[in-house]
């Protein structure tokens, strides 16, 4: 099955995309994360990413569109994969097409712009695996480290407040018009992302299921 999950900054892409992955066995696949380890990395590439990362604007699309070219035609995507954060844009989302990989579902998380705060200013992510955490709605066991790999888990920059307004404003501007492509497909399914994890993962894992 080859699944996107849609949303705000924060709307919770990244969490509930971790548990479709253990329930259904297949990867994740954020480009966010893989962004930030080039970023870390200091690679070419992510040279490149830092400022609009930073800056909280969106990568330019050949340059994200080529990094999930490479990462689906690896072999633990031959039995799908769900996408977190990618696409953002329209023509990330044709590009999808182009390389002709069929969609099943979109998920669009569903999540008012007056939450989103709260959520980034507590967002934890493990600067080893990536895995996400919230110090109040979904703290790990040990404070500042992370349950799966026991990385430590950190702030991103890119939750400051300032960054995080423009964000939204991106998002709302670039990556809400994709609800409306996918819906006239036939694929999205919208998600209420409002309450606690557990509550939303047993709505998404619905919404896939059904
Ligand atoms: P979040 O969903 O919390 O905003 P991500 O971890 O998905 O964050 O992405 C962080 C940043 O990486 C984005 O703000 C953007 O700059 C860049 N990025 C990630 N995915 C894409 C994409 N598909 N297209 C363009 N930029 C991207
Ligand atoms: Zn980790």
């Amino acid at each position: 099955m080859n699944l996107i999950l849609l949303g705000a900054p924060g709307a919770g892409k990244g969490t509930q995309a971790e548990v479709i992955s253990d329930k259904l066995g297949i990867p994740q696949i954020s480009t966010g994360n893989i962004l930030r380890e080039a970023v870390k990395n200091g690679t070419d590439m992510g040279v490149k990413a830092k400022g609009f990362m930073e800056s909280g604007a969106l990568v330019p699309d050949e340059v994200v569109i080529g990094i999930l070219k490479d990462r689906i035609a690896e072999d633990d995507c031959k039995n799908g994969f769900i996408l977190d954060g990618f696409p953002r844009t329209v023509p990330q989302a044709e590009a999808l097409e182009t390389m002709g990989v069929n969609i099943d579902k979109v998920i669009s998380l569903e999540v008012a712009d007056e939450t989103i705060q709260g959520r980034l200013s507590g967002r934890r992510v493990c600067e080893k695996c990536g895995a996400s955490y919230h110090v109040e709605f979904n703290p790990p066991k040990t404070e500042g480290i992370c349950d799966k790999c026991g990385g430590n888990a950190v702030q991103r920059k890119d939750d400051a407040p300032e960054t995080v307004i423009e964000r939204l404003r991106t998002y709302h501007e670039q990556t809400a018009p994709l609800a409306d492509f996918y819906d006239k497909k036939g694929k999205l399914v919208k998600v209420q992302g409002q309450d606690e994890v557990k509550a939303t993962s047993e709505l998404v894992l619905k919404a896939v299921n059904a």
